[in-house]
């Protein structure tokens, strides 16, 4: 016995997080595989070094400066001013999702999510004490209304979190779908009269096909409604851990409330800044993304696979009825990608072309 004063709702709880080894080829957790030019490396050295002269003082607690950025960012990648009041940023989407549930869930609220969908989302309620509840998807991985319907009215959540696209299925939710599910939610708030928060999380919608929105086009219309974004996917700067959200300004004010004060350092800041100013490099990267992705699914469909139609960098593809074996098989040929999702699939996520080519190499091997 531990004389440690544990908490009994962690007795069998452990750490996060895929695999990380040391391995050839990683396609295992949706990073850009492309790293930052030499002359963004500079950039940010260049505003590393500025931040680092006054490091000691605390950094802007507000950062102003970077909310303008993400502002513009925004408005050049999905065509909708979001003004910088209405921003919200943290060390990862992953942060600012645990503030949203710090602000809007808690003890005694209940968050529901429609599974298959991003495993960290049952983590983070844990981590607030809140209710956890997912409802279930369609078996091709879509929301059905009366399900989404059904489970909101039910549960009265304070905060419904909806990923498109969603992750590990790659399938993104149709805006008459999200309109109708946000009509649905502007009564199913925990007291009478309240709305539940939905945040949409689109860690990944750079990588959406043509065609597809973002929910930014909707959020000055659903004051209940918040975007989360990510500079970890698409932006490929995923060691930099910077997320972001848009929402109405009385939802920012609740996250400032939970915040740990200066939680995004100086150096973080200017290091997000320089990337911000180089991000119309990315349009190329990206459409490449894109392009082999969808030259993925072919490949893996001529093998007799299956895939889900995927708006992210990354394809969920099956099915085994081993899909360790098949996992270990991949990963012994020097391949790592992910054993995530409904039972028989498997994730992999774009890589460059040597590496997307060593996957399907492997794969052949293997099945
Ligand atoms: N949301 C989704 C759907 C994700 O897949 C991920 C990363 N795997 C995140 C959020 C977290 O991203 P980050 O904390 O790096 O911004």
């Amino acid at each position: 016995m531990s004389i440690l004063p544990y908490r009994p709702e962690f007795a069998n709880e452990s750490p996060y997080g895929a695999p990380q080894l040391d391995v050839p080829v990683c396609l295992n957790v949706n990073e850009n595989p492309y790293p930052p030019s030499p002359e963004l490396i500079a950039d940010i050295s260049r505003g590393v070094a500025a931040a680092a002269a006054g490091l000691n003082r605390y950094p802007d607690r507000d950062f102003m400066e970077l909310r303008e950025d993400l502002s513009a960012f925004l408005e050049r990648e999905s065509h909708v001013h979001v003004d910088p009041a209405n921003i919200w940023a943290a060390n990862g989407s992953n942060e600012v999702m645990l503030h949203v549930l710090q602000a809007f869930a808690g003890p005694g609220r209940t968050v529901v999510s429609f599974a298959p969908t991003y495993s960290m989302y049952s983590e983070y309620a844990r981590d607030v004490s809140a209710t956890w509840v997912a409802g279930a998807r369609t078996d091709s991985f879509e929301l059905d209304l009366d399900e989404v319907r059904s489970v909101l009215e039910r549960e009265r959540p304070g905060v419904v979190l909806l990923t498109s696209p969603n992750n590990p299925t790659g399938t993104a939710l149709p805006q008459e779908q999200l309109i109708e599910i946000l009509d649905i939610a502007r009564h199913t708030g925990p007291e009478p009269g309240q709305a539940s928060l939905v945040v949409i999380d689109e860690a990944y919608v750079e990588f959406r096909r043509d065609g597809v929105s973002s929910a930014l086009e909707l959020l000055s219309d659903y004051p209940y409604m918040a975007v989360s974004r990510t500079m970890s996917k698409a932006f490929g700067a995923a060691g930099l851990r910077l997320g972001y959200l848009a929402a109405a300004k009385e939802v920012i004010d609740q996250l400032t409330i939970v915040r740990l004060p200066y939680h995004l350092s100086a150096l973080t800041q200017a290091a997000a800044r320089a990337c911000l100013a180089h991000s119309d490099q990315l349009a190329d990267q990206i459409a490449k993304i894109r392009e082999d992705r969808d030259s993925l699914v072919e490949e893996l469909g001529a093998l007799g696979l299956k895939t889900v139609p995927s708006d992210s960098n990354f394809v969920m593809f099956g099915t085994f009825a081993d899909r360790h074996a098949v996992w270990q098989g991949i990963l012994d040929r020097g391949v790592l990608i992910r054993e995530v999702g409904p039972e028989g699939w498997l994730r992999v996520c774009i890589g460059t072309p040597q590496e997307n080519a060593a996957f399907v190499a492997a794969l052949k091997e293997v099945i």
